[in-house]
């Protein structure tokens, strides 16, 4: 399984919105297991198919071990890996509800590295979606993974973290450097 070259902002990919996925192929699926290998050989906690030049509505995210964030889960839970959590796909995902109040984070992505920024965005979401055997799923979720799920979601729509933070700035010139980028 090949490590995918993520592409930059300079590449017009990144700011089309993407076209559903209908056909649940081989080539989906390889596409799928490429991306979850990318995104943990970044290391990154999300990737979206648009990062990888692929205009689909398809991104991965992953579930930190330590995080509690997954609650009331409608989809059949996702095994935890040591060392890299649990493993979200997500096909043709629809938020379908907010939840909660805005609260602001510090947001990096791969597609922009050696940048931070800080983006409000509500804490909750309900996300409904298709699973990578094209099953429908729904998850509610709040905190860290909701904000990546968000995150990841805006790929879809050609849309960066950086058209909606408040403040950018370099990783470089921040003393902390532990955010994790999706
Ligand atoms: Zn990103």
């Amino acid at each position: 399984m090949p490590v995918l070259k993520i592409i930059h902002p300079s590449n017009p990919v990144l700011r089309k919105k993407a076209a559903q996925v209908t056909v649940f192929d081989t080539g989906l699926q390889n596409l799928i297991d490429d991306m979850i290998e990318t995104m943990q050989a970044a290391p990154g906690v999300g990737l979206a198919a648009p990062q990888v030049s692929e205009s689909i509505r398809l991104f991965v995210a992953r579930l930190e071990e330590d995080s509690v964030d997954e609650i009331d889960v409608d989809a059949p839970k996702q095994p935890m890996a040591p060392g890299l959590g649990r493993t979200h796909v997500m096909i043709n995902p629809k938020i379908t509800r907010f939840v909660g109040e805005d609260v602001v984070g510090t947001e990096a992505c791969l597609s922009i590295p050696g940048f931070l920024g800080d983006v409000t965005r509500p804490n909750g979401i309900i996300i409904k979606y298709l699973d990578r055997q094209g099953q429908r799923r729904k998850l509610r979720t709040h905190g860290w993974l909701a904000r990546v799920l968000q995150h990841e979601y805006d790929h879809l729509d050609g849309i960066l973290f950086i058209d909606k933070a408040e403040k950018v700035w370099r990783s470089d010139s921040e003393k902390h450097t532990e955010t994790e980028q999706n």
